[in-house]
């Protein structure tokens, strides 16, 4: 039999006149992702609440919606008539499922009335539902102020008896702010941007450079699966490889060692921008926090800025490592990103990077790099394309 489960929204319920719109997507959102593991749902929303059916096991049910950027809380629910007996029946079920996971005896109920020619009142209702409650399971208790478990009554066009909510993502369904695209490294930092951009509506495709032979196949392989990682919360995601070696060579013999690291950063952003505009995505991610290190000072973030004309986007810039790394952690990606193998910036990084660059000078001495246009280029158009679903699951690759 299929379980039914209420959905909340949070900051779509503020949007005005494209409210509509925003519901549609995020419904949309959650079929993609029941349908990319062949599972039937039905979704139907009332008054900003979502209401799905399905068949699938509870934990999975759980891991996805609470996964899916747009939900803000959920509930497994029973949805009964609404009087009195029906709704107990439901309590009780409610009741003994709590007790079996090992919960306290004290409890309370919150009753919420919609509809408003029900005879009782709210507090009526958790008064006579508390009072069969208790008559009916010996060794409950009544606690108000510090109870062990909540029985949620919702009172609208049927009945919704639940405990639990259980908290979702937030934010903004996937595919609402447009398109951008992602420098995601080996490191902590830019799956962690990813997630919280996908997260404000925009649907990601992930860009990585790589510098074979200096880096290896596991280095590669640790990238596919942080985009794996991330793919759940961002609805899908597609990760460009792009050989970087050619590039990189060229300006370590090219530029000033010093300021290798900046020139080589701009020169991603670069062949980022042309794969961006390829692709649609009006906007570039990275994962850079002002001042975490040298090449992340304010200067430095003007020379890459001012090395593209689509905006670029930085939402860790105001955070330090633990909050990262709480976010890192949640997503799952940490673990995976603390695995040893080397990526190119620390392999060709300077011992004494240049912190404070003039623009405009280093501007003069990137443009100067003979046959570097033609090179991004190339390794714009030699990028390998792979896809995982809403799942990470791999679905497609060059
Ligand atoms: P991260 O933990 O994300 O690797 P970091 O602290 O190591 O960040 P840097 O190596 O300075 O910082 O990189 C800053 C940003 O530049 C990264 O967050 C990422 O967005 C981008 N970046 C760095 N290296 C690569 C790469 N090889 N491919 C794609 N993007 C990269
Ligand atoms: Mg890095």
């Amino acid at each position: 039999m299929a379980n039914l489960w209420l959905i909340k929204i949070g900051e779509i319920s503020l949007k005005k006149g494209n409210r509509a719109y925003f519901e549609r997507l995020l419904k949309e959102n959650i079929k993609r992702r029941f349908a990319d593991i062949g599972a039937q749902t039905q979704i139907t929303i009332r008054s900003g609440r979502y209401y799905l059916e399905t068949e699938l096991e509870e934990s999975r049910v759980s891991a996805i919606l609470a996964s899916t950027p747009g939900i803000n809380a959920f509930s497994r629910a029973r949805k009964v008539k609404k009087n009195l007996d029906a709704l107990l029946d439901a309590s009780l079920e409610t009741a003994r499922e709590c007790l079996g996971r090992g919960s306290g005896m004290r409890f309370k109920f919150e009753v919420r009335r919609v509809d408003k020619s029900l005879p009782l009142n709210c507090y009526d209702y958790a008064r006579e539902l508390g009072a069969m409650l208790l008559g009916a399971v010996p060794g409950l208790k009544v606690d108000v102020h510090n109870p062990d478990f909540v029985i949620r009554v919702e009172l609208r066009e049927w009945g919704y008896v639940y405990e639990d909510q259980r908290p979702g993502t937030g934010g903004l369904p996937v595919g609402s702010g447009g398109r951008g695209m992602l420098l995601l490294s080996g490191g902590i930092d830019s799956p962690v941007a990813g997630y919280l951009m996908a997260r404000r509506g925009l649907t990601l495709t992930a860009i990585h450079f790589h510098t074979p032979p200096y880096t290896s196949g596991e280095s590669h392989d640790k990238v596919l699966r942080l985009a794996a990682a991330l793919a759940p919360c961002c609805g899908g995601i597609t990760l460009l490889t792009v050989p970087f070696t050619d590039c990189q060579v060229r300006l370590s013999r090219a530029v000033d060692t010093p300021a290798l690291t900046l020139h080589s950063r701009a020169c991603m952003m670069r062949i980022a921008e042309l794969c961006a505009r390829q692709r649609r995505c009006g906007a570039l991610i990275t994962g850079e926090s002002l001042g975490q290190v040298a090449s992340q000072t304010l200067e430095s973030m003007a020379y890459t800025d001012q090395s593209v004309a689509l905006p670029v986007f930085r939402p860790l810039v105001g955070m330090d490592k633990e909050q990262i790394i709480h976010y890192a952690r949640a997503i799952g990606s940490y673990d995976i990103s603390i695995e040893p193998f080397a990526d190119c910036c620390s392999l060709f990084s300077p011992e004494n990077p240049l912190t404070r660059p003039n623009v405009a000078e280093q501007r003069e001495k990137f443009a100067a790099v003979e046959g570097l246009e033609a090179l991004m280029a190339e390794a714009a158009g030699n990028a390998a394309e792979a896809r995982f679903n809403s799942h990470g699951v791999k679905i497609g690759d060059d």
